[in-house]
């Protein structure tokens, strides 16, 4: 089967396995785990951030970044489309005790100037807007990605109004391959950024939290109550950094497919409203009587598996298991 369900359906390659079954491990509860304290010291660096803390998944690391910059009866400020609010589960609300103020972006972007006006006034009947996550790039957006130059009047709004700014970054480096700018760029834009292991660089489990040395203290107790603490975990650690070392480069390549990918499906008159392609995904709608169902179905019969994003709506998402030959047959059979 050719997958384009996600860039998560990815497994380790030979290289990352023998790279993981080497790793020295130690208890990382005890914080003596030398593998995950050298993925966490090269990840902070790479962002030019003063620490980072290994957590098992990304909902962890933005619900974590969550609830340490806010306190019950705030609110924090996103776009609709974002996972913090869509996808996990409501834990805003469950872990943190905050509400939520969704605002209507381009493509899951939105801009300093629509923040301000939703920035609640000093008062005891409405919450406290204490923080704004932003997405990088936007899953929901079709994997839209913002410039550091995008950015910066966010960073600057939220510094003078005395907000945290969170950077839910699970493609973070297809972001960054897409617009040229650095982890570095980033980490002077945000006080907390999520950083995934597991999507498009193709370790198996884990991301990471970056952020000052204050926060991510306050992190690891929030980690700890949430059952996050795990041992020799090292293992995990050492494919998140080889898979730093040698998948980064590679990333362009999908974002290629995605668009070849994009060119193939625009010859088709089943289908319409292609999401403008950014990166590594492709969202895309097809005309009734057809419907996402029985477009799934049908590929699924030609050997090709996808994800339905609404009851016309259907993401393919490309990745570093397809292989040449694999995508051959994909521009073949689409
Ligand atoms: C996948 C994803 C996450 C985190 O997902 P986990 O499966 O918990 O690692 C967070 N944000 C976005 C935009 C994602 O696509």
């Amino acid at each position: 089967m050719i997958n384009l369900m996600s860039d998560t359906v990815t497994r380790p390659t030979p290289s990352m396995l023998k790279a993981m079954m080497s790793a020295e491990v130690g208890d990382d509860v005890f914080k003596e785990d030398p593998s995950i304290n050298h993925l966490q010291e090269k990840v902070a660096d790479l962002f030019g951030m003063e620490d980072a803390l290994f957590c098992p998944s990304g909902t962890m690391t933005n619900q974590i970044a969550i609830q340490v910059q806010t306190g019950r009866l705030d609110e924090m400020i996103c776009e609709q489309s974002s996972h913090v609010y869509r996808s996990e589960t409501g834990g805003y609300a469950a872990n943190a005790g905050i509400g939520v103020k969704l605002l209507h972006g381009t493509n899951g972007k939105i801009t300093a100037d629509q923040i301000a006006k939703d920035i609640n006034p000093d008062y005891d009947w409405v919450p406290r807007s204490s923080l704004v996550v932003l997405e990088n790039t936007c899953n929901f957006g079709g994997g839209s990605y913002y410039r550091k130059e995008e950015i910066q009047p966010i960073t600057d709004l939220c510094k003078e109004k005395g907000l945290a700014l969170h950077l839910d970054g699970a493609r973070i480096f297809n972001a960054l391959t897409a617009s040229g700018d650095t982890a570095r760029d980033m980490g002077q834009l945000f006080d907390s950024i999520s950083v995934c292991l597991s999507k498009g660089l193709g370790a198996p489990v884990g991301s990471l939290l970056v952020g000052s040395r204050e926060l991510v203290k306050q992190a690891r107790r929030v980690r700890k109550v949430r059952g996050g603490g795990m041992r020799q975990a090292g293992f995990l650690a050492a494919a998140g950094t080889y898979a730093l070392d040698n998948h980064l480069d590679r990333l362009q390549e999908d974002h290629d497919r995605a668009k070849i990918l994009g060119e193939q499906l625009a010859k088709k008159s089943f289908i319409e409203n292609i999401r403008p392609i950014h990166t590594n995904i492709l969202i895309f709608d097809v005309k009734a009587p057809m419907t996402a169902a029985t477009y799934l179905e049908d590929l699924k019969s030609k050997g090709i598996l996808a994800v339905a994003f609404g009851p016309q709506t259907v993401r393919f998402v490309t990745h570093l298991d397809i292989t040449e030959d694999q995508f051959q047959e994909l521009v073949r059979v689409l």
